[in-house]
């Protein structure tokens, strides 16, 4: 008697299969890259410009900035010194593979180590799209509320790292940490979390040793974290 195996095909959309190939892209580049998602206002561009101060002596790093409409996030964070594309969305509210690909061949890939993307600011969709980056990175904000994790858990599921910004004025707000980090646990347990400051620098060294060792640990085409 035979027995039928089944044949599962594994059938990727086409925005999954153009991150498969723009990973394949920074592997063979030897690119790091990382998708950081906010919502607007939580400290996106803040966060990377920091990054980029702390780390552009020991690391090349470029910038792919998505918004929808201005050039002002990625003037900022080009004027530290980092190659930068803008993708204009041109009103979508998040950034997907194909949007990447085509930034992709405007950087000098052979010449980064790390690729930091700004997403759209958008707690819903970004959350949806794979870029076909190695780590996905979520800032929150002290004033945004305690709730967030509770109100949008696809997003706090998907991501590697958290960073909770503005916690300079955590005293002038009813943030309740505990409550937040419960939240966070449940859907997510044993995210890196990084309370910090990017107006003070507070914290900042949290986030820094971690990327660092991110990026440090990499093997490429590894398969990894899927994001
Ligand atoms: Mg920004
Ligand atoms: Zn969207």
């Amino acid at each position: 008697m035979t027995t039928k195996v089944p044949i599962v095909e594994n059938i990727l959309s086409a925005n999954e299969q153009l991150a498969v190939s723009n990973r394949a892209r920074l592997d063979a580049a030897g690119v790091f890259a990382i998708n950081v998602m906010a919502s607007p206002g939580a400290g996106k561009t803040s966060l990377i410009t920091r990054t980029i101060e702390a780390l552009r002596e020991t690391h090349r790093i470029g910038a792919v900035d998505g918004d929808i409409a201005t050039t002002l996030d990625a003037d900022r964070i080009a004027a530290f010194g980092a190659p930068t594309v803008q993708i204009n969305t041109g009103g979508a509210c998040h950034l997907d593979a194909v949007m990447l690909q085509g930034a992709l061949p405007q950087l000098p890939l052979e010449e980064l180590d790390l690729l930091i993307v700004e997403n759209v600011g958008n707690l819903v969709c970004p959350a949806s799209f794979k870029l076909g980056v190695h780590r996905s990175v979520l800032i929150a904000s002290v004033p945004e509320g305690d709730d967030k994790p509770y109100k949008y858990p696809v997003m706090y599921r998907g991501v590697d790292g958290l960073v909770l910004n503005k916690m300079d004025v955590l005293d002038a707000f009813d943030f309740d940490v505990d409550y937040f980090r419960q939240g966070v646990e449940a859907l997510n347990p044993g995210l890196a979390f990084f309370p910090l400051s990017c107006k003070t620098g507070e914290g900042l060294e949290g986030w820094l040793n971690w990327l660092r060792n991110e990026v440090q640990d990499h093997v490429p085409g590894n398969p990894g974290k899927d994001r």
